[in-house]
């Protein structure tokens, strides 16, 4: 079964291996080693002032976030449910909160968050998918995040990269915090989360928040290759064997530019078969497809040609597929995912069979590779 969702990812044979080895303590030199060496590849990705690693799924990044750096009112982007996610958060917390809500296929504009934040003062953490999985839709939160900035340098930008780290360059000039999460695009596991801080960021958390997720006291413990608590010795050896992966495969630059023509190749075969790419503006991490026969284009896909690819959550449930683009993917990998689909669609009586799809895809990913076009 080829796994195309997006979140789970395949775990790369070498990290794999990695997680392999015996436990190691995580009080040692040996294991503070790979804590080091694991926390200077990670700024060579994440490209912020400050990195911490959390024992958590994503969202533990995401209420660590909120909780530390927001200590009034949060203005959330909800263009579905993990931006949706950030609200909640923040009602959990006992902290203020004002959401901007648009469908799942429609990104926030840079317009609409300097109004909002005209009529509202109070507001001084503004929290905003890079990816919103939910539609496989992209914000503009780099724009957002230097507008904001501009007016407003005390108000801390909350960037959920989860589905962008590792998957496109992201402009951490004016973010303050940028989050990663291990079972999407870095291809391990799900356990561990990422924060990428700004200098801003930190002064900001000053003390910290609360007691697990207080990142003053996380950092403290990091900056000596340490953590507050249990480490997550295993993610934490394969996340070093992850990066070092991405090293060897030519870097991450080399990966960022093959994920964006996977992306576009994709989705142009995909159109070319004639079906819908559901968001406005679509994010490089997955390809998504609006279509009324989402849930039998799976099932065909599962069940008939060994391709696992996501649906949709609540209103979208059985209305759009979504088809992973994060990781190490080989294009003979994606080349027979589009090639199902297409098979799929004669199964249903929906256009012959002509290889349309395949072609499509070859010619935009390969002709580029070849400097064609
Ligand atoms: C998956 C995901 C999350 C949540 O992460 P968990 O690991 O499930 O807690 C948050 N944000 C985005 C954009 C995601 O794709």
């Amino acid at each position: 079964m080829l796994l195309f969702t997006p979140g789970p990812t395949p775990v790369p044979e070498s990290v794999r291996l990695a997680m392999a080895t015996p436990t190691l303590h995580h009080r040692t030199a040996e294991f503070e080693s790979i804590f080091k060496e694991t926390r200077r590849l990670l700024f060579g990705l994440m490209k912020t002032d400050e990195v911490l690693m959390l024992a958590s799924s994503g969202t533990g990044a995401m209420e660590a976030s909120v909780t530390n750096l927001c200590k009034d009112t949060l203005l959330s982007i909800n263009s579905g449910k993990f931006g949706e996610r950030f609200t909640k958060i923040a009602k959990a917390s006992g902290l203020k909160s004002i959401e901007i809500t648009h469908d799942w296929d429609t990104a926030v504009s840079v317009e609409e968050v300097l109004d909002t934040l005209k009529a509202h003062s109070s507001i001084d953490a503004i929290a905003m998918q890079i990816s919103e999985s939910a539609g496989g839709l992209r914000h503009p939160v780099e724009e957002i995040a230097k507008a904001v900035k501009a007016l407003y340098p005390h108000i801390m930008i909350i960037a959920d990269g989860i589905t962008a780290v590792g998957v496109e360059p992201i402009d951490v000039t004016h973010i303050d915090c940028l989050i990663a999460g291990s079972q999407k695009a870095l291809m391990l596991p799900p356990g561990l989360s990422i924060l990428g801080l700004s200098h801003k960021a930190i002064e900001t958390i000053g003390e910290g928040k609360g007691y697990y997720f207080n990142l003053a006291s996380e950092m403290k413990k990091q900056q000596q290759n340490t953590t507050a608590y249990t480490a997550p010795t295993t993610l934490i050896m394969g996340l070093k064997a992850v990066l070092e992966e991405v090293e060897s495969k030519g870097g991450i630059e080399l990966l960022y530019s093959q994920t964006a023509l996977r992306a576009k190749a994709t989705r142009r075969a995909l159109e070319a078969l004639g079906l819908h790419s559901y968001p406005h503006s679509p994010a490089k991490c997955m390809t998504t497809i609006d279509d009324s026969d989402a849930q039998a284009i799976r099932d065909i896909l599962k069940s008939t040609f060994s391709v696992n690819v996501a649906g949709g959550q609540d209103h979208l449930k059985g209305k759009i597929f979504r088809i992973n683009q994060m990781g190490l993917i080989e294009p003979y990998e994606i080349v027979w995912v589009v090639n199902a689909i297409e098979l799929v669609l004669a199964k249903l009586g929906r256009r012959d069979f002509d290889g349309t799809a395949s072609r499509v895809f070859n010619e935009v990913y390969f002709n580029t590779m070849l400097g064609v076009n």
